[in-house]
């Protein structure tokens, strides 16, 4: 395996308008720390031909490496095969879409140079999104510190250059529903923040729906909490003095002769009482839904085809496809 000093990771879907702007600025940025490089390109299941724009970026840069999933796994899974193709001994993950400025990258080299093993970016603004998708980030990152048990800096996306020590150690730690932020901030050492603006999508749109966001919430919380198992017991405590509240009131309107008037007040509770009941259930299903797919032990993602320069590795890749993932997985 050949080590480069630099290699950038970036999973893509349907990412094609933008990859060529990508492509520019991180060669550039590139050039400018006169390091040797890799960029590897990950090909989530788009559909709109970035693969083939991807070959094209191989074919003229051999710091390019394509690499093409066999299906869409989501960022995460994209992102956890990109990392274990990595040869470099630094790794810089960065979304595709340049909300997030390569042209840090010299900032950052020089604070791991000086001793820290995680430079993550913090954005101090987000420009361009939702107002929605802003305010369910902030609460959600304030949320998932009071759960969680291990800081996890609020306010970062994956936007960050590791050192090869945390790489090997992130690669592996095998679960499936993968936080990679807070996998990373379990690992400790030392992490540094690097402030900067969220500027808007370089081009299309966010990859990321309400659906998704959803699950990855879950995924991070259930990955790094177990508190929300325990909200029973409070809720359970909280409703029985409700109970025993309503059953004051039940003997005094029987001592008042209003007995029949409580039809209302019992459907509400037994609603109440169902729905929190409902509830826990729901999350008890989550984390359980969860070690089921954890104890499968499948493999973590299927890689289809990895190119570089106009070299297609593909016969190498099924096998390395099952090696990194069994390297995820064990
Ligand atoms: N992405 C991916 N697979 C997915 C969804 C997203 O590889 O299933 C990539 C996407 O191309 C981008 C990065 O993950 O490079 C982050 O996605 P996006 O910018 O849409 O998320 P947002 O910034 O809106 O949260
Ligand atoms: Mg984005």
């Amino acid at each position: 395996m050949d080590r480069v000093h630099i290699s950038i990771v970036v999973p893509c879907l349907n990412e094609v308008e933008g990859l060529g702007e990508l492509h520019r600025r991180l060669s550039t940025v590139c050039a400018a720390v006169k390091e040797s490089h890799e960029i590897l390109l990950i090909d989530d299941g788009s559909t709109d031909g970035t693969w083939e724009h991807m070959l094209q970026l191989c074919a003229a840069d051999k710091a390019v490496r394509a690499v093409r999933m066999s299906r869409n796994f989501g960022h995460q899974l994209a992102l956890s095969a990109g990392l274990t193709l990595a040869r470099g001994d630094r790794v810089l993950i960065i979304d595709a879409d340049l909300q997030d400025p390569p042209e840090l990258l010299p900032e950052m080299l020089a604070l791991i140079d000086a001793g820290a093993d995680v430079v993550y970016g913090q954005r101090t603004a987000r420009e361009g999104e939702t107002w929605l998708k802003r305010s369910t980030a902030r609460w959600f990152y304030r949320l998932l510190n009071q759960l969680s048990e291990h800081r996890i800096p609020a306010d970062t996306g994956d936007f960050r250059l590791i050192t090869r020590r945390v790489l090997d150690i992130l690669n592996q730690m095998p679960e499936r529903h993968r936080y990679i932020r807070g996998m990373i901030a379990w690992i400790g050492l030392q992490q540094v923040p690097i402030t900067y603006q969220r500027k808007e999508r370089f081009a299309g749109n966010t990859k990321y729906p309400f659906g998704k966001m959803t699950k990855f919430a879950f995924d991070a919380i259930t990955s790094f909490s177990v508190k929300p198992l325990k909200l029973s017991i409070w809720l359970g405590l909280l409703t029985s003095i409700i109970a025993v509240l309503m059953l004051g009131m039940t003997i005094v309107a029987w001592f008042l002769d209003l007995a029949v008037v409580g039809w209302s007040s019992l459907f509400a509770a037994i609603t109440f009482f169902s729905s929190i009941q409902l509830f826990i259930i729901g999350i008890l299903g989550e984390y359980l839904g969860r070690v089921a797919e954890q104890l499968r032990g499948r493999p973590l993602y299927v890689i289809e085809q990895v190119v570089s320069g106009s070299t297609d590795l593909e016969a190498k890749s099924s096998r390395n496809a099952l090696r990194t993932e069994s390297g995820g997985d064990n």
